[in-house]
């Protein structure tokens, strides 16, 4: 058993049976044992890659997307440029480099960063120093002012709660312990759920939906800020408007493994269902957009003009491996469908380039 599975154990065994976002939350950010707490987990040598890392093409039209915003809201200065999750801040420095000749753009952004983990806040000061960012451990502690955010890859991190369809109630996926008093995986008894009454309708008896109390609560405090201060918010991640089925995923040394296999030290994510997040940006006063494969958004923002650009200085093997970001990136084989993007923008208004109202 790893450190942190011994440590719930006990705990389980003291108080019992948790659920599982409680696990999910200690297995990404227990404060000693936790994945993203004590390591950097992306890249060749890591356990997952990402789109800043596959390409500089991600990071610059998403720049050139939130920059174009911000001069269509009237440049407004000072403004917050917010990344939830930057990971080794390669996407922001992406950004900031596509976004030098805007105008004023550099000039009237203050950075703040959203990130838990400790390794990763070192890289990203590293990448970043030019830009002088500011920490803060959620979005809760971000001072006023129009806020221009991106986030890639980071509701996906967030713990998620899973429930099965029993009769018109839910049974509600709890990490217990097993005969050896290793954690494994029950159900507590179905009782019904006001907020999961919506689901009756496209749910049979025994099916497994999922829901991310942190992601809503996330979406509806950065459309709440959207709404007083101004501003636009672009929302990358894998997944689609709803979802239906355990999506669950653990992930280590780029392999897939049992969520119980390794707690603490592999990669749990789940597809990020995008509708809970619309409907909280509503809820506070703000607009969102479709949501819109990646695919689509990259090529409206001119991906492949890009692509051909920068192809103009490459050869051999460089080149070859710029074809292959290019492609994993947009083709619907690849990237292109699987992971989707949605805007949350004041009422009123247009989103970002690249989205549809
Ligand atoms: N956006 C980056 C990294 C994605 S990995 C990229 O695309 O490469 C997820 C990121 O979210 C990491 O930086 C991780 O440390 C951060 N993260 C995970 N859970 C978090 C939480 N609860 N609060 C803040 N940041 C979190």
């Amino acid at each position: 058993m790893t450190p942190l599975a011994s440590e719930l154990a006990r705990q389980i065994a003291a108080t019992g049976p948790i659920p599982l976002n409680q696990f999910m939350a200690a297995c990404l950010t227990h404060p000693v044992h936790g994945y993203y707490t004590g390591r950097d987990p992306l890249g060749a040598a890591g356990d997952f890659t990402t789109a800043p890392e596959i390409s500089q093409m991600f990071g610059e039209l998403l720049g050139l997307s939130l920059a174009q915003a911000w001069l269509d809201r009237g440049a407004p200065n000072p403004f917050l440029l917010t990344e939830l999750g930057p990971g080794r801040g390669t996407l922001m420095a992406d950004v900031m480099r596509a976004t030098k000749s805007v105008l004023g753009f550099h000039d009237a952004a203050r950075l703040h960063l959203v990130e838990v983990s400790e390794p990763l806040r070192a890289a990203q000061a590293k990448t970043l120093q030019p830009h002088t960012p500011t920490w803060h451990d959620t979005i809760a502690d971000l001072p006023d002012g129009p806020l221009f955010l991106i986030a890639n890859e980071y509701f996906d991190a967030l713990p998620i709660r899973q429930f099965q369809r029993m009769g018109d109630g839910w049974s509600e996926k709890m990490v217990a312990l097993d005969d050896t008093g290793a954690p494994c995986f029950g159900w507590s008894p179905p009782a019904p759920l006001a907020d999961l009454a919506y689901r009756l309708d496209d749910t049979q008896e025994g099916d497994i939906v999922e829901v991310n109390p942190v992601a809503a609560q996330d979406a509806g405090l950065i459309a709440g800020r959207i709404a007083a201060h101004g501003g636009a918010a672009i929302l990358v991640d894998y997944g689609d408007w709803r979802s239906l089925g355990d999506t669950l995923q653990s992930v280590r040394n780029h392999e897939p493994e049992h969520p119980l296999a390794n707690p603490g030290n592999a990669d749990l994510t789940a597809q990020t269902d995008f509708e809970p997040l619309a409907l909280a940006a509503t809820k506070a006063g703000a607009a969102h957009s479709r949501v819109t494969p990646q695919g689509v958004f990259l090529e409206r923002l001119g991906i492949t003009a890009r692509a051909q650009a920068l192809a103009a200085n490459l050869s051999g093997p460089a080149l070859e491996a710029h074809i292959a970001a290019h492609r994993r990136l947009t083709h619907p084989e690849e990237m292109g469908t699987l992971f989707k993007v949605m805007s949350i923008h004041p009422i009123d208004t247009a989103p970002p380039p690249g989205l549809d109202p």
